[in-house]
């Protein structure tokens, strides 16, 4: 199909725009291409870093529609292109601030001011790695935060999950499908996952755990080899050799900009408004501030996966696009 803009932008980037959407991972993506196409005029800002935590990742091999799977770079760089072909405009730097004081909201990127009559907040969740030397040398070369995304790549290996929580119960739990071995290193002696989590992953007899035990260095150099262990109680270290390492000691969402103005949990995951207003309102998406949704992995602690993202993305489009009409 040729080039086609579906959306009227206003004469100055400036604004006022019907929606801007903050983050330009999947969810914000996904959330452009349904705001453009329901002809809203759409500025992205997308952050001087664009396209999330995909842009990381090598092969994505459970985003639907790619049966050879897809480098992550190229599927963002897809959703982009998608996303621009309806006519999004796309601004590669960090908001400072909001204003919700007045309508049309105000966003200030550094000393730039835009203007938009809705705000999609997408700005997705960092993984925390370890802060230990070999991590960052190794991610995608066998060092890895998403099981259900890369465990297929270790079958028949022996792999370690490090963390204490449901994502690292979770986690281990995928990869016993894969992998011939699956140790669990926690830094206590006690999970803080659900109970019914811990049950089932103590009754697992292919999962393995050492407690009160952290990983001081992840060895290798093209690939993962070992991890240098240390017992936190007796101060004994010890080299334990390993396919993969699986990090899942929580995340960071990005909503320190909007602290203050728009509702967090005690983590930083922007909170969606109550379910009674929800329903009340018809936006699953809708934050408490009105005319203000969010979408993907920054309210999201639970899937974290790019197509739920998408998925949240498109429900966020959908639910500005429907305010804007009812607010016109
Ligand atoms: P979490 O509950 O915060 O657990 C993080 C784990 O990592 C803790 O056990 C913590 O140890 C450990 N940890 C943190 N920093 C560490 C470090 N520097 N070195 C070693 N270990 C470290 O995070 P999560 O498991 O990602 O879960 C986040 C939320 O999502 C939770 O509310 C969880 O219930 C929810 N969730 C639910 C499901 C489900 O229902 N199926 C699945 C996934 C997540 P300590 O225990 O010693 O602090």
């Amino acid at each position: 199909m040729d080039q086609q803009t579906f959306s009227t932008k206003p004469a100055d980037l400036k604004g006022p725009w019907d929606v801007a959407i903050i983050g330009s991972g999947p969810a914000a993506l996904t959330a452009a291409i349904y705001t453009t196409r329901g002809a809203a005029s759409t500025l992205i800002l997308g952050g001087e870093i664009w396209g999330g935590q995909l842009m990381l990742t090598t092969e994505v091999d459970n985003f639907p529609g790619f049966p050879q799977g897809i480098l992550g770079p190229k599927l963002m760089g897809e959703m982009r292109a998608q996303a621009e072909r309806f006519g999004a405009e796309f601004v590669g730097q960090n908001v400072t601030a909001i204003n919700i004081s007045q309508q049309p909201f105000q966003i200030t990127v550094n000393s730039q001011q835009y203007s938009a009559r809705s705000i999609i907040i997408a700005t997705g969740a960092e993984t925390l790695w370890l802060d230990a030397p070999g991590v960052q040398k190794l991610i995608g070369r066998g060092v890895s935060s998403c099981a259900p995304c890369d465990a297929p790549f270790f079958k028949n290996k022996k792999v370690a999950v490090v963390g204490g929580g449901d994502s690292a119960m979770e986690e281990a739990l995928v990869l016993t499908k894969y992998a011939s071995e699956v140790t669990i290193i926690h830094r206590r002696d006690s999970f803080r996952a659900s109970a019914a989590m811990q049950r089932e992953v103590l009754e697992n007899p292919k999962i393995k755990v050492v407690w009160n035990t952290e990983v001081t260095e992840v060895k290798g150099e093209l690939k993962i080899e070992s991890l240098e262990l240390k017992n936190n109680k007796t101060g004994e270290t010890s080299n334990f050799p390993v396919d993969g390492l699986f990090i899942a000691i929580g995340h960071k969402p990005g909503s320190e900009v909007f602290k203050g103005i728009i509702e967090t949990d005690e983590r930083g995951f922007i909170k969606k408004t109550t379910s009674d207003k929800r329903q009340e309102t018809g936006y699953e998406s809708a934050t408490n501030v009105q005319g203000i949704f969010v979408a993907g992995d920054v309210h999201d602690a639970r899937y974290k996966q790019a197509i739920t993202a998408a998925g949240f993305g498109c429900m966020a489009g959908m639910d500005a696009l429907k305010y804007l009409e009812i607010s016109r």
